[in-house]
């Protein structure tokens, strides 16, 4: 494996030949480490990106579609090795890594389709004889900066319709899933043209800094957390930059009074708990009908004890450990928070002692929760669902409102009417009914209120990737009625 920097199809160390740490969360142990990359290396990936984009844009959308093809197929082709290299990074269980790379290359493949399709339009004309024709330009440079929990998934989101748009792209992968991606880059990348992927590691305040500052990269794609959003979102306003911001979430769960228990009960376990947690669209909180509160919350604790914690390259494991040392540290002081505010640990809460070594923490759940404690109204990214009781579903909207974030939301009932008029108010990007975590590659996925600004996946995607131009032509050779000095026509 190549532990470098990748630009313009070759391996570079950083220039200031500094580098960091790579850590397996099971073992806990040092897998090796890469660049830490700085404003040099940025300056030098933009350079190759910038050159790379007059061919790679001008190519036809046909031509960009076989070039997205064959990453496609050569990313499946290696997706075992690809899959190993995110479980040992991160932690993920190797058959739920596996599935990533099979997104990665759906996206790939879909995106390659609909950039051939959506080129532009014509509007309406504003006299008989003139045209107006609705281009859309790609943008050039695309900096693209991702988080860990799905480093190949969440690249595939932005590179394949920023690509498929006609850009370059320079990538800066989260420094805990560099390893993913420099892999990636190693076993698929090769035969692209020259600089049109890049990819640079490093730290965030410096790689990821310097490249949304470089006044060489006109857009800035970023998924991660709030906090690093807004200062993304500060920083490129002094060039007046194109940002698109996928952030944090703290998705509600609601469980009716005629909702079928068992599958509310499997599909929050399964909501909360999936990527031990570190999910954007995870369940963070549940209002369940008073009703039904103590049946459903019996059988999610059942569902909680069920869940088989391992290393993450046994197929029988459903969690692997949290994906670092500071994501773990971060679960047990947001549980012991939670704990001091007066929420009852019903199971869970603490570190498993199942293995020697990991950063594994035991699914968890809490009663006796109120609405303005931490645990409700901040972002887990934990394994860890509150559980809150309401009397209505008007009381229930009002609570899934509360929050800053507006990333998903996830209604249990039998009664679709019901359903969709609460979907009516609720704001968040994404609603679900009767199964969580939902998504369709041709719907668009983002967030409202502090969970984002922007689109990812659909037509919605593309667009952010391009800019519309519009062309108008007038054929009309004898009228002028603009031109001075002269008597209309
Ligand atoms: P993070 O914000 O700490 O880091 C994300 C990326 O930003 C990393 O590559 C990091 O190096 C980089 N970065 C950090 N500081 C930066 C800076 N000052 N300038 C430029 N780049 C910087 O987030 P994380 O811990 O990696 O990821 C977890 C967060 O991501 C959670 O809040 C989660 O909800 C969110 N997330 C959102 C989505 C979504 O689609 N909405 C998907 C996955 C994760």
């Amino acid at each position: 494996m190549i532990f470098k920097n990748f630009i313009n199809n070759e391996w570079c160390d950083a220039q200031n030949c500094k580098t960091f740490d790579v850590i397996n969360p099971f073992t806990e142990r040092v897998i090796t480490n890469v660049p830490a990359s700085d404003e040099k290396d940025v300056a030098i990936a933009v350079e190759a990106a910038k050159n790379a984009f007059y061919d790679w844009s001008n190519l036809t959308a046909g031509e960009r579609r076989d070039h997205l093809r064959a990453l496609a197929n050569r990313s499946r082709e290696y997706a075992e090795e690809i899959a190993k290299t995110i479980s040992s990074e991160m932690g993920k269980p190797y058959k739920d890594a596996l599935t990533e790379i099979d997104d990665l290359a759906e996206y790939l493949e879909y995106y390659s389709e609909l950039a051939r399709d959506q080129v532009g339009r014509m509007v309406a004309p504003v006299d008989q004889k003139s045209m107006s024709l609705v281009r859309y330009e790609p943008y050039g440079v695309v900096g693209c900066i991702i988080p860990w929990n799905y480093p190949l998934s969440l690249m595939g989101w932005k590179l394949a319709p920023a690509l498929a748009a006609g850009n370059t792209i320079i990538m800066k992968p989260s420094e805990i899933t560099s390893l993913s991606i420099l892999h990636w880059a190693e076993l698929v990348v090769g035969d692209m043209p020259s600089g049109v992927i890049n990819v640079i590691t490093g730290f965030g305040g410096e790689a990821g800094e310097a490249l949304v500052k470089h006044p060489q990269v006109p857009i800035i794609t970023f998924t991660g957390s709030v906090r690093t959003g807004k200062r993304i979102a500060k920083l490129a306003a002094d060039n007046l930059k194109k940002v698109s911001l996928e952030l944090g979430g703290k998705d509600p769960v609601i469980v009716c009074d005629d909702a079928d228990i068992e599958v509310a009960a499997k599909g929050t376990s399964w909501g909360g708990f999936v990527n031990s947690g570190q999910v954007c669209t995870s369940v963070e909180r549940v209002y369940v009908y008073d009703s039904v509160v103590s049946r459903f919350t019996e059988a999610l604790v059942e569902e909680a004890k069920k869940v088989r914690l391992g290393d993450p390259m046994d197929d029988d494991v459903d969690i692997g450990p949290m994906a670092s040392e500071s994501q773990f540290n971060n679960t047990i002081n947001k549980v012991r928070l939670a704990k001091e505010q007066g929420g009852r640990v019903l199971t869970g809460g603490k570190r498993s002692d199942q293995f020697d070594s990991g950063y594994f923490y035991e699914p968890t759940v809490f009663d006796n929760i109120t609405s303005e404690m931490d645990i409700v109204t901040e972002e887990s990214f934990s394994p860890v669902i509150p559980i809150q009781k309401v009397a209505s579903m008007s009381e229930a909207v009002e609570m899934a409102n509360s929050t800053k974030y507006g990333l998903g939301c996830t209604i249990f009932t039998k009664d679709i009417e019901r359903a969709l008029t609460a979907a009516d108010k609720i704001k968040s990007g994404t609603v679900c009914i009767n199964s969580p975590l939902m998504e369709n590659i041709a719907a668009p996925f983002g967030g409202m209120k502090q969970s984002g600004i922007g689109r990812e996946h659909g037509v919605e995607a593309l667009e952010e990737f391009r800019e519309a131009k519009h062309i108008f032509i007038d054929y009309d050779h004898n009228k002028k009625d603009w031109w001075f000095g002269e008597e209309d026509q």
